[in-house]
């Protein structure tokens, strides 16, 4: 199993956000997982991201129990988000929101960054190097140099891809990536996921855009007020009358 929720639960005070969830994301595939607004998919993020404390349950990666770690050593391990709003610094370039990523993946210490100036040089070029690559990756080699806070939504949203990345990521969690895109750009961002999927790297995705998932996911988990109702293949899901259900309101 490459990563698996047991049992998880998060309350917060008396509202059960996120309630006994078995799930279990599979390696080199897109994972999605939708439900209404406020069913507990951020939530379930931040709980495997470590952001949040679980209440109750474990998150187990690669064999290793990761419930309760800090969210840098579970980024250490290999897992990567992004936010649902997206956390970039508007006031800076593109290469340096990028370059920030990398440092967080790569910091040295304070004894390195006084004695070891040669060696902190050369790790400066590797950020520098790496940051090039992801933007390359992403598609934004042609605003390198612009602000954050001039770029299109969609250019936005692949900073934010580039800087996740940037830290090599294994498991590469996306809040709402393509929320406030167009659907041309939607588009743009979905083949953007499948080249992340063909360079081994595996996505977990929270989306509201139906059309897109349906074709995207190789796998979708359904949240309602917290509680997995539905697991299966995009096929499996649309026929699903628990589903139907849920989001018709019936
Ligand atoms: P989703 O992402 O599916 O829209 P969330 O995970 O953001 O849902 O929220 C699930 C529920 O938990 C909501 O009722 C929300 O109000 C509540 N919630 C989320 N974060 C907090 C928090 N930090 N404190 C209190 N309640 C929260
Ligand atoms: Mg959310």
């Amino acid at each position: 199993m490459f990563l698996v929720t047991q049992q998880l639960t998060k309350k917060f005070g008396g509202l059960v956000a996120v309630n006994e969830v078995d799930f279990s994301i599979e390696k080199g595939k897109i994972n999605a997982i939708i439900g209404p607004n406020g069913a507990g998919k951020s939530t379930f993020f931040n709980l495997i991201s470590g952001f949040h404390p679980p209440s109750a349950g474990k998150v187990i990666f690669k064999g290793i129990d990761i419930t309760n770690m800090p969210s840098n050593k579970i980024a250490e391990l290999g897992i990567a988000r992004t936010f649902q709003t997206t956390n970039l610094f508007e006031q800076a370039t593109v290469l340096d929101n990028v370059i920030v990523g990398h440092r967080l993946r790569t910091k040295s210490n304070l004894l390195d960054a006084i004695f070891r100036t040669k060696r902190l040089k050369l790790e400066e070029e590797q950020c520098r190097e790496k940051a090039m690559e992801v933007i390359e990756f992403t598609g934004l080699k042609k605003v390198t140099g612009k602000l954050v806070g001039s770029l299109t939504q969609e250019e936005k949203k692949r900073t934010a891809f580039a800087l996740a990345l940037a830290t090599d990521p294994e498991i590469l969690f996306l809040d709402e990536p393509a929320a406030g895109v167009n659907p041309d750009e939607t588009e743009g961002l979905a083949e953007l996921m499948k080249k992340m999927v063909q360079k081994g790297i595996t996505v977990c995705l929270i989306e509201h855009k139906m059309q897109m998932i349906m074709k995207l996911a190789d796998k979708i988990m359904v949240l309602n007020y917290g509680e997995k109702i539905a697991e299966g293949t995009p096929e499996e899901i649309r026929n699903n009358p628990t589903v139907i259900k849920a989001y018709l309101g019936g």
